[in-house]
């Protein structure tokens, strides 16, 4: 999981796609990076660490340019060094060219091998910079920028959102199947290509439609251009986008994020009503579900467990140690709330189910007679191979257990996770147009030893649609 933005603007660029990356901080917090160009040189500044870590208005002067990417980064594949880094850049040909990519290819193996074969070199472990390879050495054959992304296109396999700057011009391009979000914007004199809308809100900007899956978007200064390029029959928006990993006021794919959760919060409560004094939700990732549980069953919400919010995601801790040390810093109960009552506990997800039993313990020691856990996502069964950080299957609590062993297992009175129809229906997609593959082990892509539910995808061989779209002062 990443977040990236690529922003051309004559005004300048790096503080707006700073701010737009602090608005999608929530998709990565190990590196952030950024890359502009002024129609002559590259500049770029790239760490470890939080955005607001990483840059400051120092740095961010010397970032000129009237178009640039940034990336933060959230580590799927590569380890944690320095040169994995995004964006990537490099010159090729006298161009000059940087990328950030979102998302995880499942052929970058094979893809590394043969082109290790042809006397390739790689200077980092990531898929980006695989991207990177293919797009120039189709331009090797044709020279031409967007038949060398048709081309990658075709080779990639996985989910890839992509952000690309080629000397003025940038470009962005999404898997055929729509795996991992992208959405673009105006700005007040500028576009915007974000994984999310509330990068564009960040910016005071207008949402203007979503990458479609399978196409490219080409930003000069001519405006805005698009080409569809892969016809798919089927589309693949990862399911567990809408559960916990996108910002509850991001609309992606055409639905609220915020909305889903609520209505998932409501259903929920029609699936597994039961009697409590209030409804009380996992901060934050479980406040949006649990107003819903709220909402439906007239059981007040009540917050029971308050965050410091000065904590980042508790995954991040690396080691199981670390993790479940977090829990008891990142919430503390609030006593008064929770002494001699019963309480619907409602969470977005159980992933290895540390957070859960953790937070069960300390509501019983804050006094809670009873404690029914509701859950936002249906049980997850399976890892994810499509770029969310999910556990094997030996660490997802329940990939072999029936809900009662997990109620059993986090200590809780009753449990209940939403069935996957009713996950569907209230982000309003079905199955063809969701990538369930955590949830029922049968992913849109080929993956050694897993079951799959493979589209049929379309390459639009030299039939660019291209139609410049003008957008209104
Ligand atoms: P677990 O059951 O593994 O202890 O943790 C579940 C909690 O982790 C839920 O509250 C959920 O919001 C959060 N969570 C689920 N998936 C992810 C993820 O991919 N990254 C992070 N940082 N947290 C996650
Ligand atoms: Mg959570």
């Amino acid at each position: 999981m990443c977040g990236i933005v690529g922003i051309r603007d004559a005004g300048g660029v790096s503080f707006s796609i700073y701010y737009a990356l602090y608005a999608l901080q929530h998709r990565g917090q190990e590196s952030a990076g950024i890359c502009t160009f002024d129609g002559t040189s590259l500049y770029k500044h790239k760490n470890h660490g939080l955005v607001s870590e990483v840059f400051d208005s120092s740095i961010l002067s010397r970032l000129e340019g009237y178009v640039g990417i940034g990336h933060v980064r959230y580590p799927t594949t590569g380890e944690n060094r320095p040169e994995n880094v995004q964006p990537f850049d490099f010159v090729y040909r006298n161009h000059v060219i940087s990328l950030a990519h979102n998302g995880n290819l499942i052929n970058d193996r094979q893809l590394r091998e043969e082109y290790e074969c042809k006397g390739q070199i790689f200077c980092t472990s990531t898929d980006t910079e695989l991207i990177a390879k293919v797009i120039t050495d189709e331009m090797s054959n044709s020279g031409c920028i967007e038949d060398a992304i048709h081309m990658c296109m075709r080779v990639l396999q996985g989910s890839y959102s992509v952000v690309m700057m080629i000397d003025g011009t940038l470009y962005a391009f999404r898997d055929p199947l729509g795996i991992r979000p992208l959405c673009i914007g105006k700005t007040e004199h500028g576009l915007i290509i974000a994984s999310e809308s509330v990068a564009i809100d960040a910016l005071g900007g207008t949402f203007i439609r979503d990458v479609s899956p399978g196409e490219l978007v080409c930003i000069d200064e001519e405006g805005l251009r698009c080409m569809q390029i892969a016809r798919a029959d089927r589309r693949a928006h990862c399911i567990f986008e809408y559960i916990y990993f996108a910002r509850a006021d991001a609309v992606l794919d055409g639905a609220l994020v915020y909305d889903v959760r609520t209505n998932i919060g409501k259903k929920l409560h029609e699936e597994a009503p039961v009697e409590a004094d209030s409804a009380c939700a996992v901060p934050d990732s479980g406040t949006a579900y649990a107003i819903g549980y709220s909402m439906g069953s007239g059981i007040p919400f009540v917050e029971s467990l308050l965050k410091n919010r000065y904590m980042g995601r508790t995954f991040i801790m690396p080691t199981q140690k670390e993790r479940e040390l977090a829990v008891r810093i990142k919430l503390n109960p609030i006593r008064a709330h929770l002494k001699d009552k019963s309480v619907v506990l409602v969470d977005d997800s159980i992933v290895r189910g540390t957070t859960s039993r953790r937070i069960i313990d300390i509501m019983r020691e804050a006094g809670a007679r009873e404690i029914h856990v509701r859950v936002g996502s249906p049980p997850i069964k399976a890892p994810c191979y499509l770029g969310v950080d999910m556990p094997t299957r030996e660490e997802l609590i329940a990939s072999d257990r029936e809900e009662e062993e997990v109620r059993k297992s986090i200590t809780a009175t009753s449990l209940h996770h939403i069935s996957l129809d009713a996950l569907m229906e209230a982000i309003g997609m079905d199955r063809s147009s969701l990538c369930t593959g955590c949830l029922t082990g049968c992913y849109p892509s080929p993956i050694d030893g897993e079951n799959s539910d493979l589209p049929h995808i379309d390459f639009l061989d030299g039939t660019y649609q291209t139609k410049l779209e003008k957008f209104d002062e």
